[in-house]
């Protein structure tokens, strides 16, 4: 068996918080794919980094001129971190959701998009302006390479086509086969984006070795939480589209025509789209922990992560009320992401009671992607977060779920509280009584 690796050091670790039943307890964070913790070696890193701030392409001062050498030092290690392609550009965006965004503003002319319902908000909607289909949710792996087979092999051949796919469900946790869907897009003229938001920080990624066209992801859920994502990938769209944003640090050039007006030329770099002052240290921190991971070693993470995985998998297995969400089944591989609904509990009281009675801190709720739970949960989902009256008894149908999720700074004393705490919610019931207020489920 392979050696698990220690956790890595993490912030938030030492934090204690009070339990309604009295008493307090180190928190236990086990809603990773939300927002994970900063990695202790990304907080130093911006640390050392803060008295030295200064704008970026902005100055000939000394701070000023540092600043833009790790800006552009981080956008290269970022580029290594997922093996670009040499004349793939890379920008400094706010998030995945604002990444997918810019391209979607960036889509060619007349360009088709396919995306399946099962995505997350942030790559299901952004496409709206273009001609979307929609496709349903698969059941297997090789029923998603068939399904946008099928779409792709109907659609108009000759006009820009694009695909948006995510690599790790934020709800299942399940992984997707994206070297097959990107030879499927690729052999019928289309190109494809991954959203690796939640995939990067679980896994290596390649977007050579996966032969994706662009990939986004998140800096907060990839244990750098100072604002910033990345957008990354071929040059060509992004090069012709209008700046994302108008402004500095975008125009190369800008004149008063004679008839009053102005013309501008836009640079074609990254630079394009990263109008205004960057978040330097957005950009920094990401590559510090792209850096931090990348020594740590993913072969090892992902073992310590599997091994997690497994002790959720199996203590939940042995409480026959807990029902785990899943489209490929609840074997297939997956990142440490594991959502669920408990036979007679409302989702938002058992995610009160784990993290009231336990500090435990889950997330409760749809997880922004509604058509994935409706498809998960056979019904219409609710939306709101209430506690509600206990429901979704044996044979019911839940209304929205729990989801637990963990990373490379998760202790195993986390996910066996979380463990124990579900086994004996389920079979005592909560200690407390819970109401709604403001939304929200409260002791
Ligand atoms: N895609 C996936 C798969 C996600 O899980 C999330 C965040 N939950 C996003 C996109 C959006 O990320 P952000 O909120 O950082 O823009």
């Amino acid at each position: 068996a392979q050696t698990i690796c220690a956790p890595l050091p993490v912030l938030g670790r030492d934090v204690t918080v009070p339990l309604v039943t009295g008493g307090e307890v180190t928190y236990a964070a086990l809603d990773y794919a939300a927002s994970a913790p900063a990695l202790q070696r990304v907080w130093d890193d911006v640390a050392a980094y803060a008295p030295y701030y200064g704008s970026v392409h902005r100055g000939a001062g000394y701070l000023s001129q540092l600043s833009t050498d790790l800006f552009e030092n981080a956008r290269r290690t970022v580029e290594e971190f997922l093996d670009c392609r040499p004349d793939d550009q890379l920008i400094f965006t706010r998030s995945t959701t604002d990444s997918l965004n810019l391209l979607a503003a960036a889509l060619p002319a007349d360009c088709q998009v396919f995306v399946f319902e099962t995505e997350h908000h942030a790559s299901l909607l952004p496409w709206q302006d273009a001609r979307v289909t929609y496709l349903n949710a698969p059941r297997t792996p090789g029923q998603a390479v068939e399904t946008l087979e099928k779409a792709l092999a109907d659609r108009d051949p000759h006009g820009p086509a694009l695909v948006c796919v995510t690599g790790a469900s934020n709800v299942t946790g399940e992984l997707w086969p994206v070297r097959e869907l990107a030879a499927a897009a690729h052999a019928h003229g289309a190109r494809i984006v991954l959203d690796a938001a939640q995939l990067a920080p679980h896994h290596p990624v390649s977007v050579q070795d996966l032969d994706v066209d662009w990939i986004a992801f998140s800096g907060h859920k990839l244990y750098a939480p100072f604002g910033s994502g990345v957008l990354a990938g071929r040059a060509d769209w992004l090069q012709a589209a209008d700046p994302y944003l108008a402004g500095g640090g975008a125009s190369r050039k800008v004149t008063r025509r004679e008839d009053g007006g102005v013309d501008v030329e836009w640079h074609e770099s990254a630079a394009r789209h990263e109008a205004g002052s960057p978040n330097v240290i957005g950009a920094y921190s990401i590559a510090s922990a792209c850096k931090a991971l990348t020594e740590a070693g993913f072969d090892t993470l992902v073992a310590r992560e599997q091994h997690l995985i497994e002790k959720v998998r199996v203590g939940l297995a042995e409480v026959p009320e807990v029902r785990v969400l899943s489209l490929f089944g609840d074997d297939a591989p997956r990142v440490g992401v594991i959502s669920f609904v408990v036979d007679g509990w409302n989702s938002s009281h058992f995610a009160a009671a784990l993290s009231a009675e336990y500090g435990i801190g889950v997330r409760d709720g749809l997880f922004c992607a509604h058509p994935l739970l409706r498809t998960l949960l056979g019904t219409d989902p609710q939306t709101q977060g209430e506690c509600g009256a206990p429901e979704a008894a044996p044979g019911e149908k839940s209304l929205n779920a729990i989801r637990v999720s963990f990373g490379a700074g998760t202790p195993d004393e986390h996910v066996d509280r979380f463990v124990s705490a579900v086994k004996e919610l389920v079979t005592a019931g909560a200690k407390w009584t819970y109401h709604t207020e403001n939304g929200r489920c409260v002791p």
